[in-house]
């Protein structure tokens, strides 16, 4: 048995299950991004998906029987999870791992699920949520232009369907990036998707890139940026710092010299012009990807919004030794947070690190390595 699935899912949606509904991106332009690359795009048919949703609820009878003759009465615990896997291969391991978290999210991949008609998407997602009465949240990704598209009765349709949120790459909100970097996208229709979706009901999540703008239009990045968040008012923000990826057209143009990609600290002043220019938003910020320097920059407009400038102050106010200290241990994964370099030995260690990449005047080539390994 086995179903079909795309290459990624949102870091948030890890104990979800996956469901591709359509295959690969639509657009595949962006200068930045290599997920889909050479892929063409295509939706799937809707018997071929609702197939899959059956051969799901036959693989959990199947875990289920497992925890049964393991004597764990019909309970998925990490035995059963790994006997499942380890018996029958990856679906039933995913399948049990998402039962064991309580088989309580699903996400519809693959980037732009909303270019499936929307009576389509609300027959899948009715057939989820009938196959899995323990579904709370159906969720997906969607593309601004899209969304834009569609009109205030298709999102009504989806979020009385249960579509709870929908994961969107906004990337900036300033035009002159977004056609730069070929997003295909407008902040007008970022602005319009966000009402649209939000007026339904449907929770919204917007991914933005610090760093996007490169040297050259990075103060116009966070301020096109910031405006349209106060615009749309999503529900949360999600910070993915810029990792330029060999083999992108933004590659090509940073080896040309078009584009300079901004140092760290650069992408943390973009992050403090964002949050200082948000305005009469209720957004909540989440820097839950190790791409993100200060990863325990989080929190709810407006009531964090000091906490969040105060952890910005913080980490810029550092030496540059210190700072070369928590670059390298952040990206060697030694640190998660700014209060983890007063632990003396991880801060040694992470000493011996810069001296072995040769000390600090190699470390922006270094970090720079390091982020790459993570997108
Ligand atoms: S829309 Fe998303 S998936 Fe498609 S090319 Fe752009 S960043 Fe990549």
């Amino acid at each position: 048995m086995n179903i079909e699935q795309g290459p990624i899912r949102p870091p948030s949606e890890a104990a979800s299950l996956l469901i591709r509904v359509t295959r690969n991106c639509p657009w595949n332009k962006c200068t930045f991004c290599s997920t889909y690359k050479g892929k063409k795009f295509s939706r799937r048919p809707i018997e071929e998906v609702l197939r899959d949703v059956d051969t799901v609820r036959r693989v959990s009878e199947q875990v289920r029987q497992i925890s049964r003759s393991k004597g764990f009465g019909g309970k998925i615990t990490s035995e059963v999870v790994n006997e499942s896997g380890a018996r029958y291969g990856h679906l039933h391991y995913h399948v049990a791992s998402w039962l064991y978290y309580g088989g309580k999210s699903v996400f519809l991949q693959d980037a732009n699920s909303l270019l499936l008609k929307t009576s389509d998407l609300v027959e899948i997602i009715n057939y989820i949520r009938t196959a899995f009465p323990s579904v709370e949240r159906v969720t997906t990704y969607a593309r601004a232009d899209t969304a834009a598209r569609k009109n205030d009765e298709d999102f009504l349709a989806l979020g009385n369907a249960g579509l709870s949120r929908i994961h969107m790459g906004m990337e900036s909100g300033s035009d002159i990036v977004l056609k730069m970097v070929q997003k295909g996208i407008t902040s007008s229709q970022l602005i319009q998707a966000a009402q649209k979706i939000r007026g339904a009901g449907i929770s919204l999540c917007w991914y933005i890139m610090p760093g996007l703008g490169g040297k050259e239009h990075s103060s116009e990045h966070a301020l096109g940026t910031a405006e349209v968040i106060n615009a749309g008012n999503p529900d949360y923000v999600r910070f993915r710092t810029l990792s330029v990826l060999k083999r992108t057209p933004l590659y090509d143009m940073v080896q040309s010299g078009i584009f300079t990609v901004p140092d760290e600290d650069d992408m943390v002043e973009e992050q403090r012009l964002i949050i200082q220019s948000l305005n009469g938003v209720t957004t909540t910020i989440v820097s839950d990807h190790v791409l993100n320097l200060l990863q325990e920059l989080e929190g709810t407009l407006p009531v964090d919004r000091e906490k969040m400038l105060n952890i910005i102050a913080r980490y810029l106010a550092l030496p540059q030794e210190a700072k070369n200290n928590y670059q390298l241990g952040r990206r060697a994964g030694v640190y998660l947070k700014l209060d983890d370099m007063q632990n003396k030995n991880r801060f040694n260690y992470v000493q011996s690190l810069l001296s072995q990449i040769g000390g600090p005047e190699n470390i922006n080539k270094e970090l720079a390595k390091i982020r790459r390994g993570f997108v």
